[in-house]
This record gives C-alpha cells, sequence and structure tokens, in this order.
C-alpha cells in the first residue's frame, strides 16, 4: 500500500510529503528519510553539475590553445565566449535562484575564464562565495515553510 510520509529535505530545510509502498522489500523508511532530498533540490544539483562540466570542458579548450603557445583562433574564441556566456547566465541564473537572490550575472565572469581558464573552479568558488555574503544580509530563510512538490 502506498504510505505518505513527511520529510524535511536535507539541503533546503524545507518540509515535503514522501510517497513509498510499504510492499516493497528492504526499504528502510527512517534510512531513506535522513538522505532524501526534494525534487527541487535534486533537479537544482543534477543542472549545476552539467553547467560545471560544461563550463570545465570550454576551459580546457582555452588552456590547450594556451599550451601550445598559439593562443586562441579568433573563430574558436568568439564561440567558446558565446559559449561560455551561455552557461554563466545560467550558472547565475539558477545559483541566484536558489539562493532567492536577484540575478547577478556580469561579463567579467565570462573574462575570467578566458583569463585564467586553469583557475575556473576557483573561479566558480568565489562567485558562489559571493553570492552567499549576499544572503547572509537578508533575512533568514525559514525551513518551516510548506512547498509542495510539482
Ligand atoms: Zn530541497
Amino acid at each position: 500500500m502506498i504510505q505518505k510520509i513527511p520529510y524535511t529535505c536535507r539541503f533546503c530545510g524545507v518540509s515535503h510529503i514522501a510517497e513509498y509502498d510499504d510492499e516493497c522489500p528492504g526499504l528502510h523508511v527512517e534510512k531513506w528519510m535522513k538522505i532524501i532530498c526534494c525534487n527541487k533540490c535534486a533537479d537544482f544539483k543534477t543542472e549545476r553539475k552539467e553547467l560545471t562540466d560544461g563550463i570545465a570542458a570550454a576551459c580546457r579548450v582555452i588552456q590547450i590553445h594556451n599550451y601550445k603557445g598559439s593562443g586562441l583562433p579568433p573563430n574558436v574564441e568568439s564561440e567558446l565566449r558565446l559559449k561560455l556566456e551561455k552557461l554563466t547566465k545560467r550558472y547565475a541564473s539558477i545559483m541566484c535562484e536558489h539562493l532567492h537572490l536577484t540575478n547577478v550575472w556580469d561579463a567579467d565572469f565570462v573574462q575570467q575564464f578566458m583569463d585564467k581558464p586553469d583557475k575556473w573552479g576557483v573561479i566558480l568558488k568565489f562567485y558562489v562565495l559571493g553570492l552567499r555574503s549576499l544572503v547572509s544580509e537578508k533575512p533568514m530563510f525559514q525551513p518551516s515553510r510548506q512547498m509542495a512538490d510539482p
């Protein structure tokens, strides 16, 4: 029989209702409750991973050209700029939405990757830290707020 059980998402702290089949063998509901997250957080994490991988791949191409000492051919450079612009805009958009902030994106975000492609991980980390510092100036998020899963 399908059972409903309330749970708190381990990432956003919002309460949700999970459904499970109590006839399903080997299901340890108590353990499961501690590790599950809501659909919204799961989607966010999946997309953030895809965008991060895309940014890393673009930076790798720049690094290879830099390593060869030839510099980026103009057509490759404009292609990569466009790609990074698209990826960083989306990255900024999902991060800001996740942190309940107004979208913060600047063309400099792309330039940083173009200038220091080997530092892509650090650049992303500092961007997120910058956003988080904006969050702390805002009122605390209320974990008791009920949100329906889509
Ligand atoms: Zn969540």
